[in-house]
């Protein structure tokens, strides 16, 4: 990652953008486009074809045109895997010009995204490309005279709904392995970060993918992605995004054709500091970062932090010092440990948490106002709060900004008790110097994913998905290429 190479990737026109249906680009069928807006000056990039309902169902057609004739489905999986071993090679050759494109979409500090988008999206083609030809049928353990088969087949029509903070990542978890298992995709991007997927469709058609297989509608989710979520002829519809908006996924498919919905929804992850952690500047340091990077836009940031009282002022001490010494900028510039706030409606969410916070009695110890490095962009301070109770909103609901909530607990009953009040179960962390602990905890807790002595890092080959309000399904590992196969049961008579 050179910065001259980002400054000069950064001053690229990007050309207007179409939707991606059947191998070709077209514009959308009612003319509409809508801006990609950068939230790092507020200067509109491009504008891109805002998909309707026509071309949704356009793009479904030739999904399910394709899986029907077995151009994907049916090619031999030696060749399915070479075609996704190439769509890897292609966006590692892409890597600096995805990385910068997504940056100046939707504004993560490029140190974050340079590996967490094209760096795991190609990780994720590779690994799902291996899977392709070790997807074994079994044979039941029948009575004598009688063969069980069980095949694991394609479903069909996967639609992709995805958000704005990780597009590519995301994306490539789910995209990776419905086309593994043998599917035809249609992929909506958010409308707030919507280009590298557009730039993932035209990568996929170079590397040989046949035209249908891979569709890319960019629009409104209120428009594109109902159309789709309500669309009958989609086998599977699978989500990454906000709890509201999982619950109408849910409705659409229970108002159309009952298609399987898996959602990955949102988190107020608890993280949790013992007094005999190992180190509590790396646990102060991680921990700052497992909630402040990309602005606190990530679904599994650890946004409630739980301190045993013994060590909790000087753990608060700890964090307000390394808050207010991140770096929050351009983030462009390899330096920045703090990028922008996707949008300006997201900035405002922010400030409207913070003050609410405020109003409800927590303390603000550090941050929580808005910045302004480049005029025109959306950019804060990371908020610190302590004297924060369970009761209160900040302790309850998920913001998806850079507010951190601190709490104390005395004994270890206490912690756990207060980590599972929480509807959701995403994402947790365990500070503690004791083994035993730190299995009693992992057990305990009720989460997808529980860290010890660290914050974030699980890589492809582990399950990412939560319980409770925090969704249903799994991205990553070798039980994501489970969801998009369906089993048949062959019953022979001998
Ligand atoms: P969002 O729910 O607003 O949007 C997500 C996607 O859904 C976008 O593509 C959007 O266009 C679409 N959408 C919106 N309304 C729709 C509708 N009525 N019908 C169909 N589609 C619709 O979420 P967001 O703001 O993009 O992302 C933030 C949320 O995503 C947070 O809650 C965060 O926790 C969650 N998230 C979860 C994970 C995870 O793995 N669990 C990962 C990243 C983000």
């Amino acid at each position: 990652m050179k910065q001259e190479q980002i400054d000069a990737l950064r001053l690229h026109t990007i050309a207007d953008q179409k939707l991606l249906i059947d191998g070709r680009w077209v514009n959308a069928a009612s003319g509409q486009t809508f801006p990609a807006v950068s939230p790092i000056d507020g200067q509109t990039l491009c504008h891109i074809a805002a998909a309707g309902p026509e071309d949704v169902d356009q793009a479904v057609q030739a999904a399910r045109r394709s899986f029907e004739q077995g151009v994907w489905s049916r090619m031999p999986p030696a060749e399915r895997k070479k075609v996704l071993h190439r769509i890897a090679d292609r966006i590692e050759a892409h890597h600096a010009e995805l990385a910068v494109m997504g940056v100046r979409d939707n504004g993560t500090e490029i140190a974050m995204a340079w590996k967490a988008e094209p760096g795991s999206a190609a990780g994720s083609f590779r690994y799902y490309a291996e899977c392709v030809d070790k997807v074994n049928g079994e044979i039941a353990p029948t009575p004598e005279g009688t063969l069980g088969l069980i095949h694991k087949e394609p479903v069909g029509v996967v639609a992709a709904i995805v958000p704005w903070n990780f597009p590519l990542m995301i994306a490539a978890w789910k995209v990776a392995p419905a086309l593994a298992a043998g599917n035809s995709v249609v992929l909506k991007p958010s409308e707030d970060a919507s280009l590298s997927l557009l730039r993932l469709g035209q990568l996929c058609l170079e590397a040989g993918l046949p035209p249908g297989v891979l569709n890319v509608i960019s629009g409104t989710g209120a428009v594109a992605g109902d159309a789709l979520a309500r669309h009958m002829d989609v086998d599977i519809l699978t989500f990454t995004g906000s709890g509201p908006v999982g619950r109408m996924l849910l409705k659409a498919s229970a108002e159309s054709n009952l298609k399987r919905v898996y959602l990955e929804l949102g988190g107020k992850s608890p993280n949790i500091v013992f007094s005999d952690a190992p180190d509590l500047a790396q646990a102060a340091k991680v921990s700052a970062l497992g909630i402040y990077r990309n602005s606190g836009q990530v679904c599994v940031a650890g946004s409630r932090l739980l301190v045993q009282r013994e060590v909790h002022d000087e753990f608060v001490d700890r964090l307000r010092d390394i808050a207010v010494n991140l770096r929050v900028g351009d983030p462009l510039d390899v330096s920045t440990e703090i990028g922008a706030v996707s949008s300006a409606r997201q900035l405002a969410k922010n400030l409207a948490a913070v003050q609410s916070a405020q109003n409800e009695g927590a303390r603000l110890v550090v941050g929580g106002q808005a910045l302004h490095p480049i005029e025109g962009g959306h950019y804060m301070a990371p908020a610190l709060f302590d004297r924060v109770t369970p009761n209160m909103t900040l302790a309850r609901e998920e913001v998806f900004g850079p507010l951190l909530a601190v709490m104390p607990f005395d004994s270890e009953v206490d912690a756990v008790r207060l980590a599972n009040e929480s509807t959701y179960g995403l994402a947790s962390a365990v500070w503690t110097g004791s083994l035993s602990r730190a299995h009693r905890m992992v057990r305990a807790i009720k989460a997808g994913v529980v860290h010890v002595n660290t914050y974030g890092g699980p890589d492809i080959t582990m399950p990412l998905g939560g319980v409770r309000q925090s969704g249903n399904g799994h991205d990553k590992s070798m039980h994501a290429l489970d969801k998009y196969l369906d089993l048949k049961s062959a019953w022979i008579q001998l």
